[in-house]
């Protein structure tokens, strides 16, 4: 089979290795579909130093056909067509997070039996945990369910900071995250929410997916005195930073956030940020971070949903719009030309880049 190896910044190469087997628990997936994350680009861009070993594989974001099942598997079958959960958010099942079903802040993340586990999605097959495998409805084409990563992450947003019915949510940034994130609080409640980006064209596909009401374009507008004049002064009540990076987005969230609101953070920040206490004090702002996805409350104390699933099942319900935000298809020999447009996304127009290996 065809595997991407990288082999450091934007050094990737595409190699021959032998199918895996899988093991107990565990299924082989041919891969159909696999996003580039901006997780995926730090590395690429020189901002992040390889921590595993060199060459490593990558793709958390996948969706594909299972090809064969191993012992221990029951309620999957071979041909199914799958979603498949990042195997990075894999807890430990032991400690204090892991037993509030908060895999997310596992310390010891993706480490089962003391063995590491990633998903490779650049690749044409991949072993996965049975349990992070499902399935998905025929009317859900590989690259859609390939956004289920991105939809989890918004749902788990959503949980943290949840908007108030019939109140403004602002959200900086108009990426494959925005978008999602956008579209799962249409989808999930009545709220208004308001996009920000440096460019016409996302902004106008977060209007027609459903992902955003209202739009304010950097191009030609102040994102704080746009969002204050289209709340009647007051500012959003919750604001969602999605681009993190160096920028003081952090402060400028803020300055658009309404008395008594909340900022969830999303974006990765690789600066440090300040904000201005006083305006926090007088506003009595709430910040949250919010960091991947895991389940959830839902009702009775025991019982706790997955975000990745409750965002399957608005997909599988037509309750997002996962095709306008693929904008790119790449073969995985071109693997090379996807992580391009996904790196410069302001040339290329790129929203979610995918590889079909
Ligand atoms: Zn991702
Ligand atoms: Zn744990």
């Amino acid at each position: 089979m065809k595997t991407v190896f990288f082999y450091g910044g934007t050094d990737i190469r595409v190699e021959e290795s032998s199918i895996p087997q899988p093991g107990p628990g565990e299924a082989l997936v041919r891969v159909r579909a696999a996003g580039v994350c901006g997780s995926d680009l730090h590395n690429y861009r020189g901002n992040r130093p390889a921590t595993s070993q060199v060459p490593w594989q990558q793709g958390h974001e996948l969706a594909g056909e299972i090809a064969a099942l191993g012992p221990r598997v029951s309620g999957l079958e071979i041909g199914q067509r799958v979603a498949v959960e990042a195997e990075h958010l894999l807890g430990c099942g032991n400690c204090r997070w892991c037993s509030q079903g908060q895999n997310q802040l596992c310390p010891n993340r993706s480490l089962i039996n003391g063995e590491k586990h990633s998903s490779h999605g650049f690749s044409q097959y991949d072993v996965c945990v049975a349990e992070n495998l499902h399935p998905i409805g025929d009317h859900i084409s590989f690259a859609e369910a390939a956004l289920l990563d991105c939809y989890a992450c918004g749902v788990h947003a959503m949980n943290r900071s949840p908007v108030p019915d019939g109140e403004t949510a602002a959200i900086i940034g108009a990426g494959a995250i925005a978008m999602t994130l956008g579209q799962i609080l249409k989808a999930s409640g009545s709220c208004r929410v308001v996009m920000i980006g440096t460019r016409p064209e996302p902004l106008q596909i977060a209007v027609a997916s459903g992902a955003a009401d209202e739009t304010v374009c950097l191009a030609d507008q102040n994102p704080v005195e746009a969002t204050l004049a289209l709340t009647g002064g007051e500012g959003a009540a919750v604001t969602f930073e999605t681009v993190g990076g160096t920028s003081q987005l952090i402060a400028q969230a803020a300055s658009m956030t309404r008395r008594g609101g909340s900022v969830s953070v999303l974006g990765l920040f690789t600066a440090p940020q300040e904000i201005d206490p006083a305006l926090a004090m007088q506003r009595e702002l709430t910040f949250r971070w919010s960091n991947s996805f895991s389940s959830w409350p839902a009702g009775p104390a025991s019982v706790r949903n997955s975000e990745y699933v409750t965002a399957l099942e608005l997909m599988e319900a037509g309750k997002l719009q996962p095709r306008p935000l693929v904008t790119h298809e790449f073969g995985i020999g071109e693997i090379g030309e996807a992580f391009a447009a996904a790196d410069s996304k302001s040339t290329s127009g790129a929203i979610r880049v995918m590889v079909i290996p």
